[in-house]
């Protein structure tokens, strides 16, 4: 399940309810030009991550597939009002399969279409992929009887009465749930076709596009795309905002791998998802945040036994965060309650990462 993203942002919001607003996220599909030639199309909750296309003269390259094929055939129609030239490369941030389910979707639209991904991105691509639309499914059935119980007792999970506007939201998933999975039932898993362990440049016509690994992070295989001249980049889920992507990772890496990032000449960051940023403000915030986690904790495990001798719930509130919740979530009662959810993810994973050494 580690590459369902989709469901377990619903998990979350089932967990959550109170729905919270700013949680359920885009309900407009968003395009921004961010030069000549080079646009970010922010997708609708749940059709998957940020799609940037990148036009040279010849060729075209898109950075993330997202989720749903009838979202990444929205974007191929809007690609082709944009130009007449092919889409040659597309290339996946990572392997989570909101940023590849539309991988099939662009090579059925331009045959002669190159899939780039990290040497790891794709081994994990190919392990999770294939199976992964059956656990979709499995996991969306497991959901909607969750919702039908919240309806059926007007309660949530833990016994809190839901009010009208929530029962509206849970009406509103359970409609849309099984509409997802007919369509997702649609589609033929699509892996990469050309793998990268470092650094490689394409020139599209009068366009230089940089692929970069910075290391590791949210993933084994972050993938970084690099404009030089237009001096922008594309982050994947290194970044969300406004609050980061925990499902799994390397924090102590991430810290570095978000130094990296930051020492590249930008001023237009696309996150995995999320609106665009302008500065390296909440690149800075993100790596502030998992270096206190790193370091609370190995101060915590020096202080008494290596973490082999621990279990998470002995240490984890030796691990503080809350001084990172404002400025995360402002006062965003909602923003705030996904903050605790992430930060109490990170700790695990920090644990889970010192276990590891
Ligand atoms: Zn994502």
């Amino acid at each position: 399940m580690r590459n369902s993203p989709w469901l377990l942002s619903t998990a979350v919001l089932i967990t959550l309810l109170s729905l919270p607003s700013s949680m359920v996220g885009q309900t407009e599909r968003k395009v921004t030009k961010l030069a000549e030639g080079v646009y970010e199309i922010e997708h609708r909750e749940n059709e998957g991550g940020n799609t940037t296309v990148i036009i040279g003269d010849r060729q075209v390259f898109v950075v993330d597939t997202c989720f749903l094929p009838s979202a990444a055939r929205e974007d191929i129609a809007q690609i082709r009002q944009w130009t007449d030239k092919p889409v040659s490369f597309a290339l996946n941030t990572h392997f989570h399969n909101d940023h590849n389910f539309g991988n099939r979707i662009y090579m059925d639209a331009f045959p002669a279409l190159t899939i780039i991904a990290h040497v790891e991105t794709k081994a994990d691509m190919d392990r999770f992929g294939p199976g992964s639309l059956s656990r979709e499914e499995r996991d969306s059935y497991g959901v909607q009887q969750t919702l039908r119980a919240m309806l059926e007792t007007g309660k949530t999970q833990d016994g809190r009465i839901l009010t009208e506007e929530e029962k509206t939201e849970v009406k509103d998933m359970l409609v849309r749930q099984p509409k997802v999975i007919e369509e997702l039932k649609k589609v033929k898993f699509q892996s990469a076709t050309l793998t990268f362990d470092h650094d490689f440049n394409i020139d599209l016509g009068d366009r230089e596009v940089q692929i970069k690994f910075l290391g590791r992070g949210n993933t084994a295989g972050d993938a970084v795309v690099y404009l030089p001249k237009e001096k922008i980049v594309v982050a994947g889920d290194l970044v969300v905002y406004p609050i980061p992507n925990m499902i799994d990772g390397y924090p102590v890496e991430w810290i570095q791998t978000l130094q990296n990032l930051a020492q590249l000449d930008t001023d237009t960051i696309v996150p995995g998802h999320g609106p665009i940023l302008h500065d390296k403000t909440y690149i800075y915030l993100l790596r502030d945040l998992m270096k206190s986690a790193v370091d609370q904790m190995n101060e915590e495990l020096r202080k008494t036994a290596p973490a082999m001798f621990h279990t998470l719930d002995d240490v984890k509130g030796s691990v503080d965060l809350t001084s990172f919740r404002t400025r995360f979530a402002g006062d965003d009662k909602d923003l705030g309650e996904a903050f605790d959810d992430v930060s109490a993810r990170l700790v695990k994973l920090v644990f889970q990462e010192a276990s590891s050494r």
